[in-house]
């Protein structure tokens, strides 16, 4: 079997019309335009160029966009008045701190201070409790991306075995809340799972999220499942010149691919929904402040 690939990229641009079309229908309807605030502090060059992509993909769909970027001297006290800052400004509905923060700067007093109605990245207590839930509220981003993916490809997920390898807050967890949501039966592995490999055999749904390239091979798959790879893992590529390296995921691409039914590639899988979610995060924010019902379509 060669499995389909499962085309994020493609999926993602679609999804960026749909929110485009939903940032014009609030204008129109109810002079509303989402708009998301997105901070970083420091100098990292991968996070300035992450940054500098999601304000230009927050424009592109028509939202209104903030982009605030603070020396790594900025201390705690100042990241703090303008997060209380751009929680009082109506006309931000979401707030993404780009993280790691310099190391003088609590993550978790920043992450606290952000207010839940505006918690794009649904990092606070508040919203990971919504999602637990299943109240209404923002989705954290990858695994939403994820999702969409899955429920694109299987249709219904009712009643499927799902391995979610990896426990993170970031990823992990949270995907674990959407598919049991979806009524999968799931199963959470990680560093001191025993039988790894024999525990993912078992999946009709596969999902890496661990951080170490190609670790998951294609003789731990059940023939026809379908695989996410949430992993991106630059290695070195001496093939294409020296010094030079490539993407990889969690997942050992080639061989999985010939056991898979379906598989995401790494890069063009999930990497694009995770951006395309923060957007689709912001129209939900903006529409629940407001008042109304978040689209159907941009949530689980
Ligand atoms: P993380 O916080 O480092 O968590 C990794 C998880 O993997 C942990 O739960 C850990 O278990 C588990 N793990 C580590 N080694 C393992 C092993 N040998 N066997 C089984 N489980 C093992 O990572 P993360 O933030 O969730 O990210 C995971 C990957 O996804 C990374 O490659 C990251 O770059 C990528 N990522 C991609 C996107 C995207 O947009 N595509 C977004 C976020 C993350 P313990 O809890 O027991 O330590």
């Amino acid at each position: 079997m060669t499995a389909k690939i499962i085309d994020g990229k493609a999926y993602a641009e679609g999804l960026r019309a749909r929110i485009a079309g939903h940032v014009a229908r609030l204008q129109r309807e109810h002079d509303i335009t989402p708009g998301l605030a997105v901070v970083i502090v420091g100098e990292d060059p991968a996070s300035r160029i992450y940054v500098t992509n999601k304000a230009k993909q927050t424009a592109e769909v028509g939202m209104f966009s903030e982009k605030h970027e603070l020396p790594a001297s900025t201390s705690e006290a100042e990241l703090l008045a303008l997060i209380e800052h751009l929680n009082k400004n109506s006309k931000i509905h979401g707030i993404l701190v780009q993280l790691p923060l310099p190391g003088h700067i609590d993550p978790n007093k920043v992450i606290n201070a952000i207010s839940p109605d505006k918690d794009v990245d649904c990092f606070t207590p508040a919203s990971v409790g919504k999602l637990t839930i299943g109240l209404p509220g923002p989705v954290s981003c990858t695994p939403l991306g994820c999702l969409m993916l899955l429920r694109d490809q299987l249709g219904s997920l009712s009643g499927l075995n799902a391995v979610i390898v990896g426990r993170s807050n970031l990823v992990g967890k949270p995907m674990a809340q959407l598919l049991l949501r979806e009524n999968c039966t799931v199963t959470i592995a990680h560093s001191r799972t025993k039988d790894l490999a024999e525990v993912v055999r078992r999946a009709d749904i596969v999902v890496a999220a661990v951080g170490r390239p190609q670790m998951i091979k294609g003789d731990w798959i059940k023939p026809g499942a379908t695989v996410i790879d949430v992993g991106i893992n630059r290695v070195p590529a001496p093939e294409r010149g020296e010094g030079r390296t490539r993407l990889v995921g969690d997942v050992d691409y080639e061989s999985a691919a010939l056991v898979a039914g379906a598989i995401t590639p790494v890069p063009g899988g999930v990497g694009p929904m995770t951006i395309a979610c923060l957007l689709a995060n912001t129209v939900t924010t903006a529409s629940l402040i407001n008042g109304l019902t978040p689209p159907k379509d941009l949530t689980p």
